[in-house]
């Protein structure tokens, strides 16, 4: 068996997906996930089970192997740089990660390279809210995801879930967006940068639900500055791997940062059936300092939906229902137990004609949400 190239930290889906891309590579993937049968364990036969917060874990996971990278963002910083200091490649480093792990840095780097951003506040008190001023967008500077640690406040009495946590809050303007974009970028150690097509993120209840690539009718200046800032942010920031820059545009046509992610994200799965080389792949060969592959889109247009967690219980047996019935879509299940609301897989779907792609990709994941289609 060839020696791990490359350690990955974290047994989800994102893992997973770096498998598929590794096995084309060749390259021999060793895993650390959380649970035995999670869902990048099913896959990864070099596997150990253990948890991410221990360093001794850590080191036994990377003994052998040269690079390290990353399912999530919760491994703790310090222990990042005792692994460099052993000689491991943590990529990306934790000099960036730390961007992606905490808002309040994150908001301060970006001001400081003057990347547009929405207005914000630290916030440790219902008087320094009052002072913000209302309406605002309230967020756990650490830990949140898929809207969790995110709540609208339009007094202070809102905001006693947020306070009650306990946790570090950022204040930020209720950005009035006409929609979210994403912008992808991969960056390798030697430099080298590539950006996807920037892409319009569509969200039900703080969940991304489906990503349309690329975005409709993006006017050619603000898709050359979505771009131009996700490459600085992955220049400045020394991101290696991909990085997805969240973004607002917004109702009078401006962009704003929302956040960053320091891994291959949502709003790029639809690269894998429909970009020359997807960010799991590119994220492989960033990573590994490989040159990297060409972003450019197969299709003019490639639909992606999540597939969330809803009536059907049983996603295998549904499998050949969607099959039978949406054929030209390109199915992705994770392998993972459906709980309401869960991401456990997403469908894709591209072709010349927007809406026609928008229906069949629509209607294969209502099958497997909902065993109906609207
Ligand atoms: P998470 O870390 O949970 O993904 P985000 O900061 O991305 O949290 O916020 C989740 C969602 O909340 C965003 O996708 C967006 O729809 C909405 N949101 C976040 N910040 C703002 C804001 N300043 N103004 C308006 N909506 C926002």
């Amino acid at each position: 068996m060839p020696s791990p190239q490359l350690a990955v930290i974290g047994g989800g889906q994102l893992a997973r997906m770096m498998q598929q891309a590794a096995i084309g590579l060749g390259i021999h993937i060793r895993l650390l996930a959380e649970a035995p049968d999670v869902s990048a364990a099913q896959v990864i036969p070099d596997h150990l089970v253990g948890d991410h917060t221990d360093l001794d874990t850590l080191r036994s996971v990377v003994a052998d192997v040269p690079v390290v990278t990353f399912d999530h963002e919760h491994v703790p910083p310090e222990h990042l740089r005792t692994l460099e200091a052993e000689g491991h490649a943590c990529r990306p480093g934790p000099h960036a990660l730390l961007y992606a792990q905490d808002k309040g840095d994150m908001r301060a780097r970006l001001g400081s390279l003057g990347v547009p951003c929405p207005r914000h506040a630290a916030i440790s008190s219902p008087e320094d809210l009052d002072t913000f001023g209302y309406p605002a967008v309230l967020k756990t500077t650490r830990g949140g995801y898929d809207g969790k640690g995110v709540w609208v406040v339009r007094s202070a009495a809102d905001a006693d879930e947020a306070f009650a946590t306990g946790r570090a809050l950022l204040a930020e303007e209720l950005v009035d967006f006409r929609r979210e974009l994403s912008a992808l970028v991969a960056r390798s150690p030697s430099g080298e940068v590539r950006a996807y097509p920037v892409v319009e993120s569509r969200q039900a209840g703080g969940v991304c639900a489906e990503v349309v690539a690329p975005a409709p009718d993006l006017d050619p200046r603000l898709d050359a500055e979505a771009r131009a800032i996700a490459e600085r942010i992955a220049s400045e920031l020394d991101v290696t791997g991909i990085l997805a820059v969240e973004l607002f545009e917004t109702a009078d046509g401006r962009l704003l940062v929302n956040e960053l992610a320091m891994r291959p994200h949502n709003t790029g799965h639809w690269s894998i059936d429909g970009a020359d080389t997807s960010q799991f792949e590119n994220h492989l060969r960033a990573v590994l300092d490989l040159p990297l592959g060409s972003t450019a889109a197969r299709a003019p247009w490639t639909v992606m939906v999540n597939i969330l967690g809803g009536a059907v219980e049983d996603l295998q047996a549904q499998r050949a229902v969607v099959l039978a019935d949406a054929p030209g879509v390109k199915v992705h299940l994770y392998g993972k137990p459906v709980k309401s609301g869960r991401k456990v897989g997403h469908v894709t779907a591209y072709g010349h004609d927007l809406d026609d792609v928008l229906a069949r990709a629509r209607h294969a994941a209502a099958l497997f949400t909902d065993g109906v289609s609207p």
